[in-house]
């Protein structure tokens, strides 16, 4: 009997995740199937320059799991039930179930519209691809002079602002945000970040806070109207219900808490990672949801399933951040390296070569995905038979 691994969710974690695993274990000894709503690889970090009409590369499933062993399963996760270690899904032939031995949660998050008037009706999102695409179809119907509002000063924000205005100078661009632009960065890149917004013509409203969101403005919580044909909200990423909806541990706003080797700390057949996993980082902080991250938590996980279904040794790499990479649009962008648990250091790298650096960056991190190990030869153990017929007997034997 093959140990059956189910993963759910086929983002930069998910698919990294199951692709590592098919690495380290044998396939006779193991059956990993990744669960994904979609049949294609989705490079979320891509997805202002989708919403400004560049395409991208198609990065289907077929080849990226091709000869791995790892099975796809088209379909929509509706529901997990930890207890009887199950998984309810529904595809094209309706409603389904899947079981397992050990899950590893990695359904990632979508935009959080934070409860603000009007925002869920009239704002668009470019948390993944179906609200690109609709801010796409709705940016290339705006005239020249028409004004785009971006709520958000975080990455998201800068990099969404700055994507749309070069690839639309003849929109009235601005920005939103609560604090000051670029706070959180080096003196040096909160300086560069004003140098490019004003060479884009992007107005800035700081500290300031979005209160409504309606046809044609945002108010603000300083009694004005900014006008906006289109609002686009990325004022931060809120996870998926499902683990919320279980008797997994989970944080007030939903995300599974997790130990150093990214287990369920209320349910050890549980795996979580990527931006659905509340882990520690350096210095005791949750790490934030990043690819920055969240890769090195499926690495962990990976890892850390097939060390415990082989007898090997527990991974305890630490993650750690080593630096920001924004775009700036396509020909500008801004470095900003940052210590251990990601507080900016004097050292920033702009210009150009920053936008070339990010590019690598976003190349590597999809090539990442297809090449689990980084290129390291391929080793898979073989699962001690007891511990694959036990499943959950395993974890009680630590
Ligand atoms: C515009 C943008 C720019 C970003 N830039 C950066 C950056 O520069 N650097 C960085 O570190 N991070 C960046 N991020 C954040 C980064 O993209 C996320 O943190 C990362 O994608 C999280 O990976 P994940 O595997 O947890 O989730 P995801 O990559 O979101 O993957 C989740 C997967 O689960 C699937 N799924 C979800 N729900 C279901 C369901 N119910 N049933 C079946 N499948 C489901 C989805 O289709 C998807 O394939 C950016 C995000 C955005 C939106």
């Amino acid at each position: 009997m093959r140990h059956r691994i189910v993963v759910l969710g086929a983002g930069y974690t998910g698919a990294t995740a199951a692709g590592r695993l098919a690495k380290r274990l044998r396939r006779e000894d193991v059956a990993i199937t990744v669960v994904n709503a979609e049949s294609d690889f989705v490079e979320r970090v891509r997805m202002h320059q989708l919403a400004v009409g560049q395409d991208l590369k198609p990065r289907p499933f077929s080849e990226m799991f091709a000869g791995t062993g790892v099975e796809l399963r088209l379909a929509k996760v509706t529901g997990v039930d930890v207890d009887r270690k199950t998984v309810a899904v529904i595809d094209t032939d309706g409603p389904g179930e899947l079981g397992y031995d050990t899950l590893v949660y990695a359904l990632g998050s979508g935009w959080n519209a934070q409860g603000v008037p009007g925002s869920a009706e009239h704002a668009y999102e470019i948390a993944g691809r179906p609200g690109a695409f609709r801010l796409r179809e709705r940016l290339a119907r705006l005239d020249t002079g028409q004004t785009v509002v971006v709520v958000g000063g975080g990455l998201t924000g800068l990099e969404a602002a700055t994507e749309i205005a070069e690839a639309r100078p003849d929109l009235d661009v601005a920005l939103v945000a609560r604090g000051g632009l670029g706070d959180g960065l080096s003196p040096k890149g909160r300086e560069h970040l004003r140098k490019v917004f004003g060479r884009l013509g992007i107005t800035v409203h700081e500290h300031t806070a979005v209160t409504g969101v309606e046809a044609g403005r945002v108010t603000t919580s300083d009694g004005r109207a900014i006008p906006a044909a289109v609002t686009v909200w990325t004022a931060g990423f809120a996870v998926h219900p499902i683990a919320k909806a279980t008797t997994m541990e989970v944080t007030g706003t939903g995300q599974i808490v997790v130990d150093g080797t990214m287990r369920s700390v209320s349910h050890p057949d549980v795996y979580a990672i990527g931006d659905a996993a509340m882990a520690m980082g350096p210095g005791n902080k949750p790490l934030r949801m990043s690819c920055a991250s969240g890769t090195p938590t499926a690495w962990q996980a990976a890892d850390a399933i097939a060390a415990r279904l082989t007898g090997g040794k527990l991974p305890n790499a630490p993650i750690r951040y080593f630096n920001q990479c924004i775009s700036l649009g396509r020909k500008e962008g801004l470095i900003q390296y940052v210590t251990a648990d990601d507080r900016a250091v004097r050292a920033v790298l702009t210009g150009r070569l920053a936008a070339v650096y990010k590019e690598l960056v976003c190349k590597g991190a999809a090539w990442g995905v297809a090449n689990p190990t980084l290129g390291l030869p391929t080793r898979r153990r073989r699962v001690t038979r007891e511990w694959a017929a036990a499943g959950s007997a395993v974890n009680a034997l630590e």
